[in-house]
């Protein structure tokens, strides 16, 4: 299929009074129409940073993109002016944060904001934005539309809300979704259908979708592919059913391990990986997962290791799972 989004070699680094954090470093990846992505990792992993980057949503005069490309249906994102800028992230990638009122006025009702949106987007009057509005309520599963349309955020749930803005994306019909753990903040039956809603979205429209999320659950659920960050780069990338089948990288394997166990009700992660990322500011002379990881040998601490394709579609950036044999899960090497 065909490339809608593709990003090569993106480095975003943060100037702060205390050094360079390289908090995106060297990441290449490819989102075709109507594909699913998941960016999987841990908190500061720079999954979140990556998906700002795409949209160039970066906290002002500390994050920069630095070098590497981005483009989006032919477009050349870094090179899009400021009035461009708004209309991309209007039209083209619509954004679905963990915290939907970041997304929403507090002190607007949601009808308002809605009917707002449609206006600025197509010429119709006060009458029909409404009705479109309340139809695209109603396409997200809120049936009294017309009570919500009157309400203010603060009066709806989170669960709520995030349909709201799901609506809203439809609205604008964008190419691409952007959801940045869409549903970490809400309970479990909540996040089941708001992932339907999106997955429905996809096949409804080919919206294609980047999920950023730290749950494996989630991209089991949801993803055709998946990439897996650690400290800024990838260490795993390639199709969800290789990376359930066949996960290759030993920061994978922790997340695997880390998982809570199906059917167990407890939320609380069984075992976690030892250790802690490294400082991003002292990063890119070794594996970064080199200080964590239970196979490291002295090249894992004197180079880095770079992103090869182990088998057909599945790229992997650690050192002796390139080395003949390689790793197996566990520990015991494949050929002795
Ligand atoms: Fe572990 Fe070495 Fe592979 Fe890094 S390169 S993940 S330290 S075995
Ligand atoms: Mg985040």
């Amino acid at each position: 299929s065909e490339a809608l989004l593709t990003v090569k070699d993106l480095k975003t680094y943060f100037y702060t009074s205390g050094g360079v954090s390289k908090a995106v470093d060297g990441v290449s990846f490819q989102i075709n129409r109507g594909e699913i992505m998941g960016i999987v990792g841990e908190s500061g992993s720079g999954k979140s940073v990556t998906s700002s980057s795409i949209i160039r949503l970066l906290p002002a005069g500390t994050g920069k993109i630095v070098s590497g490309s981005i483009d989006f249906d032919g477009t050349d994102v870094l090179a899009l002016n400021k009035k461009e800028l708004l209309s991309f992230r209007g039209k083209d990638v619509s954004m679905i944060f963990q915290n939907p009122m970041t997304s929403l006025s507090p002190v607007f009702k949601v009808g308002h904001q809605m009917t707002e949106l449609i206006r600025t987007q197509q010429r119709v009057d006060r009458q029909s934005a409404c009705r479109m509005a309340e139809e695209a309520l109603m396409k997200v599963g809120i049936t009294d539309a017309r009570r919500r349309m009157d309400s203010y955020p603060y009066e709806l749930s989170g669960g709520m809300c995030q349909r709201v803005i799901i609506a809203m994306s439809i609205l604008s019909s964008p190419k691409m979704i952007i959801a940045d753990e869409p549903t970490t903040a809400l309970d479990v039956t909540i996040q089941a259908q708001v992932l339907d809603l999106l997955k429905e979205m996809r096949k409804t429209y080919q919206t294609a979708i980047l999920l950023i999320t730290h749950n494996l659950g989630v991209v089991w659920k949801m993803c055709d592919s998946v990439m897996v960050m650690y400290a800024g780069k990838t260490v795993e990338y390639t199709t969800c059913s290789n990376l359930y089948h066949n996960p290759l990288h030993p920061y994978t394997w922790g997340l695997l391990d880390s998982m809570p166990r199906l059917g167990s009700e407890s939320e609380e992660e069984l075992s976690t990986i030892q250790g802690t990322p490294p400082d991003l500011r002292l990063t890119g002379t070794c594996c970064n997962f080199s200080n964590r990881c239970p196979y490291a040998s002295e090249i894992c601490k004197s180079v880095v290791p770079e992103l090869k394709e182990l088998e057909p579609g599945h790229f992997v950036a650690c050192h002796r799972q390139c080395e003949e044999g390689g790793l197996v899960r566990g520990g015991v090497l494949r050929h002795e």
